[in-house]
């Protein structure tokens, strides 16, 4: 057995061997030390939108090396940090005008559920700290935010009874093409809803949710029109609205933001990994007017948090020069592109397990009935030269946006062909 000093993520240690030593990573291609040359289908969870070794990014974080890595918020402040928040507010829903930074997805959310908490406390109406999520919610690995994942098929059903008790609603599903689809109108959502805000609205301080696209809870799809209507529910019984686009900004759905897709204004809005183009872990935290007011007041009323990495300026800098090319470059186009290409190439994978296959902006699945139906596909797509990692019963791709038309299309028919065979 080797030494096992690196503790893998996800991974049954007894028989887990990484052999894919990645030697260089350059634009879409992860280089093995065995030679091996792999088209990233899923940039390293998402994060990498610009590539690997970008050269403008990479001289971002050289410029700012030369000044500082990092200095504490606390009492401090650098120009990275301050010229991305107001970039941020800039460019974020209308209303969201302050921005908390932490060091990952998971933290971000950490921070907006806090937010939410203490919100209510800070106004004066007490008792509100119960959370409604949706099915299939994934929100990152703390303990607070994973007590926001179904607790019946999301990766931490083991934690039951350790995690705060949230109350789950489902959202609308069947979004794509196939047997699966249809499985819950928008209007039965809705109802759930409603129904969960009458009996628990009292005690609720948020309801959360990934904005039309749910990422590593089942890659579940659905419509804008949910979103829009859970808004005005959200104002209608007094509880406030958390969108996590830690997964879904900076373009995967085709919006810079999903929210714009509703034309809404979350109360908190949680962003990261593209934040920072995956060259450092930074996430934001954005919150309205009326959310930054209640912190306003005596000491009691301030916000109580402030991890040490807080607005790293290595990680500020890179997000301020990943969010100039993006916006110089056209990103939406790009990913505009990207869906036809993969609605081409998907849409009609038909095969006795495949369940449904979707696709939104830069995002493709193909949902089979159990991950047996998938087993194999890793080692399949490696030998014709693509990395893929299916999540559950999820074979997706999630490419960075400078994916040419080739390579793209390459993903998709290993896919494909993997259905096919
Ligand atoms: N929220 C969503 C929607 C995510 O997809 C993830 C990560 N997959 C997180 C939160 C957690 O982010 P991190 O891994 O950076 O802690």
């Amino acid at each position: 057995m080797p030494a096992q000093s690196l503790w893998f993520p996800y991974a049954q240690m007894l028989d887990h061997h990484v052999g894919n030593e990645v030697m260089r990573a350059e634009g879409v291609r992860l280089h093995l030390r065995d030679g091996r040359v792999l088209l990233d289908a899923i940039a390293s969870w998402w994060c990498v939108i610009h590539g690997y070794c970008h050269p403008e990014l990479d001289a971002a974080v050289q410029g700012q090396l030369a000044d500082f890595a990092h200095v504490m918020l606390g009492g401090l402040v650098h120009r990275p940090a301050q010229e991305l928040a107001d970039r941020l507010v800039e460019i974020a829903p209308p209303g969201l005008a302050h921005v908390f930074f932490a060091d990952s997805g998971s933290v971000g959310m950490e921070v907006a559920m806090k937010m939410a908490v203490q919100y209510w406390r800070n106004i004066g109406v007490s008792d509100k700290h119960t959370f409604i999520s949706l099915r299939h919610a994934y929100h990152g690995d703390t303990t607070g935010v994973m007590s926001l994942a179904d607790p019946d098929d999301g990766l931490h059903k083991g934690f039951a009874g350790y995690l705060a008790r949230q109350v789950f609603v489902a959202p609308p599903e069947g979004m794509g093409e196939g047997r699966g689809c249809v499985r819950r109108s928008v209007d039965e959502a809705l109802a759930a809803l409603v129904a969960a805000l009458r009996e628990h609205g009292p005690r609720v301080a948020a309801l959360v949710c990934e904005p039309l696209l749910q990422a590593a809870g089942g890659f579940n799809f659905y419509p804008a029109a949910y979103l829009a209507e859970a808004r005005k529910l959200c104002d209608e019984y007094g509880v406030l609205l958390v969108c996590d686009e830690v997964a879904t900004g900076f373009g995967r759905t085709g919006t810079l933001f999903a929210c714009e897709q509703a034309g809404i204004t979350p109360d908190v809005l949680v962003l990261g990994k593209g934040l920072s183009a995956g060259y450092l872990g930074l996430s934001a935290t954005l919150a309205t007017g009326k959310v930054f007011r209640a912190f306003l007041g005596g000491a009691d009323a301030a916000f109580m948090h402030g991890p040490t990495f807080m607005g790293n300026a290595l990680a500020c800098a890179v997000a301020l020069a990943s969010l100039r090319i993006f916006q110089r470059d056209g990103y939406l186009g790009k990913i505009r592109r990207m869906e036809q290409i993969m609605r081409e190439e998907l849409l009609g994978t038909v095969a006795p397990s495949v369940r449904e296959v979707r696709v939104l902006g830069a995002c493709a699945v193909i949902e089979v009935d159990h991950p047996e139906a998938h087993r194999g596909i890793q080692d399949f797509a490696a030998e014709h030269g693509v990395w893929l990692r299916p999540l559950d019963r999820a074979v997706y791709a999630m490419p960075a946006y400078v994916m040419d038309e080739a390579s793209l299309r390459t993903i998709c028919r290993v896919m494909r062909r993997w259905f096919a065979s």
